[in-house]
């Protein structure tokens, strides 16, 4: 008899353990289903279509950014770790136009389920980007117009630009996660909104300046100029490239005299080396402008953002090619 209980006593006790496997089993499925549910895996490029796409996927989305903040896109290549960062998103955000040269390779060789998106498909686009490259560029052919290898990459500096990046952004989202369209929407039109005003406000401010010319050392605002009819000469030609040559220095301390040029605009994100030693050469001011592909330790610190950005460089331009006598000199 007792033979008989302690069979049943085991049974009991293994149907018990049984019920607990698949109850814990059943609840962690749950979860998982749900969570995969609420927040959409997004990868992005680099900082500037980074932040546009966190602005339009808000708290609905699960973000990482590619390209260190502190670094200039140009020229990076992804690491192992970033790679398998992209393959584990539903969405990979990037710019296009050749400033992220591994964002096609990827698209090439990636299956049909993760969600690509090039930001600025669509956009306003400056041609003529390469043939402004010093002499360094061996591989300098006459462009024809509408070649993509010789556009100015920098579209989201222009707002009506941005506005269309995110546009971009936005469609991508609801076809990937369409519980949250009208969230995903609202982000958009609000968005639309700040660049409507930001467009606005640099209409008013640039006007009628001073001075039209802007000397940067990154070949990046060329937008800029063109929606508000300014003209750019950089320093160090495109991406991080190394110092200038000292015939380049002469041409634009040349410039500088010709046209009384009275300030350098340096680049927020790598420092103001270059225009330091300019600034002190010539006796003239300077100031900081973001092309907002990166952020420094302080504007990260301030979580600055594309609107941050764009209005920091307004009052830079305001007060750089403003009229000199207006500020009491
Ligand atoms: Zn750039």
């Amino acid at each position: 008899m007792s033979g008989i209980f302690s069979y049943l006593k085991a049974m009991k006790k293994l149907l018990l353990l049984i019920m607990t496997i698949m109850t814990v089993l059943i609840v962690s499925g749950c979860n998982t289903e749900t969570e995969k549910k609420h927040k959409l895996r997004v990868c992005a490029s680099f900082f500037a279509v980074y932040d546009i796409a966190r602005q339009i996927g808000g708290d609905r989305i699960e973000i990482k950014n590619l390209v260190p903040e502190g670094v200039e896109p140009h020229d990076w290549e992804p690491s192992v770790k970033a790679m398998i960062s992209i393959e584990n998103s539903d969405v990979f955000v990037y710019n296009g136009l050749g400033i992220e040269g591994f964002a096609e390779k990827i698209r090439e060789s990636q299956g049909s389920e993760l969600i690509f998106v090039e930001a600025s498909e669509g956009c306003k686009i400056l041609y003529g980007y390469e043939d402004h490259d010093d002499e360094h560029d061996h591989d300098k052919h006459d462009k024809e117009e509408g070649d993509i290898s010789d556009a100015d990459p920098h579209v989201w500096l222009d707002p009506d630009n941005a506005a269309k990046e995110a546009e971009n952004i936005c469609a991508a989202f609801c076809r990937a996660d369409p519980e949250n369209a009208e969230y995903y929407n609202e982000n958009l039109e609000n968005f639309r909104k700040k660049a409507s005003d930001l467009n606005n406000a640099y209409k008013n401010a640039l006007g009628d300046l001073e001075n039209k010319e802007l000397i940067v050392s990154h070949r990046a605002y060329g937008y800029i100029c063109s929606a508000y009819g300014l003209t750019q000469e950089a320093v160090e030609g495109m991406g991080s490239g190394g110092d200038p040559s000292p015939r380049r220095i002469r041409e634009i301390y040349d410039n500088i005299r010709k046209n009384n040029i009275d300030c350098i605009f340096y680049e927020s994100l790598t420092g103001s080396r270059i225009a330091e030693t300019i600034s002190e050469d010539m006796g003239i001011d300077m100031y900081p402008i973001t092309a907002f592909e990166g952020r420094n330790a302080e504007q990260r610190k301030q979580d600055f953002d594309y609107f941050d950005a764009m209005y920091m460089n307004l009052e830079s331009l305001e007060k750089g090619l403003g009229d000199a006598d207006d500020i009491g000199s």
